[in-house]
């Protein structure tokens, strides 16, 4: 186990293309990190970076408190995961897993009894006893995936690298390897970082997520307070299904203004006063069952989509579109004209 240390890092491809812009980052020892943003972020080549699969322009990165910037990608002592798991075709379950270690294992220094005991041990820890004498294409893909799993931790490399590993699942077998991942750590506690565009994904299996967009780092925080307090806008709209709602406005005299809407800001936000986004999640936006309420909205409800235990509906507040989300057991009016309370305890206030 080791820390994992970016330093100031910067990655400028020949074409000018700035995928990683001076991120600086530390995962600690048995974290799990969750490198999160959208398609082109700059979050798989910080995990190329780190592999050593792809030089830093600038900057340095330590593993274990030391600089290898200079080190190959054998050296570094890493494990990793690929969204396409690479398993060799023609090798059975077994020697995929031994593989790595035999083609090493002078290097390695380890015995054949060594080698025997790690391959059983991963077998074991990730389910694989009854496919060991089977091909690749003889395995479901979430057999493979925790084939390319125990592959890479019978290393007991210092850390583990995972890029996007699930993606290639359908949505019951990734909700269920997302179970095993983090249950696979909490046993392992090898410090991992790991690579996911899916909220949801970084959300559940992170200790730490650090959230990137254009290559820079955003936020940097345990995933309850990203949620809770994103740092900034954008951040409150990738985190979260649906996303928080954003009102472009003003908070002044204890209300917060935009355009025709005004409303009585919370207690903990009363007292600013700044042009600023106002920040609420879905679930926090409450029916009213009277318009002369001090708090009431006039809104149009435009649709609603039933996702089985809660809804999500859409809504005009004077001429600002947001979305509440709704248990359906409470099955309200799913059209026409409502009012609305937007002022939460939980809200909160994002410069623009
Ligand atoms: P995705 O989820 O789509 O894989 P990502 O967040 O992992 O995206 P990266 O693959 O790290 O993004 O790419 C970051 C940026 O760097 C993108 O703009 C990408 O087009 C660019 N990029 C990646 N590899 C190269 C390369 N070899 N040469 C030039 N630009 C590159």
């Amino acid at each position: 186990m080791s820390t994992v240390e970016f330093s100031s890092v910067t990655k400028r491809f020949d074409d000018g293309t700035v995928a990683l812009d001076s991120l600086s980052l530390k995962v600690e020892e048995g974290e799990f990190l969750v490198l999160l943003g959208p398609s082109g972020c700059g979050k798989s080549t910080a995990l190329r970076v780190l592999a050593g699969l792809e030089e830093a322009s600038s900057g340095d990165i330590l593993i274990g408190g030391q600089r290898v910037n200079d080190l190959p990608p054998g050296a570094r002592d890493l494990g990793m995961v690929f969204q396409s798991y690479a398993l060799y075709p023609h090798m059975s379950v077994a020697e995929n897993l031994s593989f790595g270690l035999r083609r090493g294992q002078q290097r390695l220094a380890i015995s054949e009894a060594e080698i025997g005991e790690r391959v059983n041990s991963a077998v074991d820890l990730l389910d694989l006893s009854e496919v060991l004498d089977r091909r690749p294409r003889e395995l479901s893909g979430g057999q493979q995936q925790r084939v390319a799993i125990g592959r890479a931790l019978v290393r007991r490399p210092k850390v583990l690298l995972m890029d996007e590993p699930l993606s290639n699942l359908d949505a019951k077998l990734r909700n269920r390897m997302r179970l095993e991942i983090r249950r696979l750590h909490e046993r392992h506690g090898t410090t991992t970082v790991y690579v996911t565009h899916d909220q949801v994904e970084a959300m559940t299996l992170a200790d730490r997520i650090a959230v990137l967009n254009g290559g820079r780092l955003q936020q940097h925080a345990r995933p309850l307070d990203a949620y809770h307090r994103p740092a900034n806008s954008f951040v409150a709209s990738f985190i979260g299904t649906p996303p928080m709602n954003l009102i472009e406005g003003e908070a002044r005299s204890n209300r917060f203004h935009a355009g025709e809407l005004s409303f009585p800001l919370p207690a903990h936000l009363s007292a600013h006063s700044a042009r600023a986004f106002y920040g609420i999640r879905p679930e926090h936006i409450r029916r009213l069952d009277s318009a002369e309420h001090p708090e009431a909205v006039p809104a149009q409800v435009l649709g609603r989509e039933n996702l089985g235990s809660v809804s999500v509906t859409h809504l005009d507040a004077l001429g600002h579109r947001i979305t509440a989300s709704e248990r359906t057991d409470d099955d309200p009016d799913a059209s026409g004209q409502i009012t609305v309370s937007l002022t939460h305890s939980s809200a909160i206030l994002l410069e623009n």
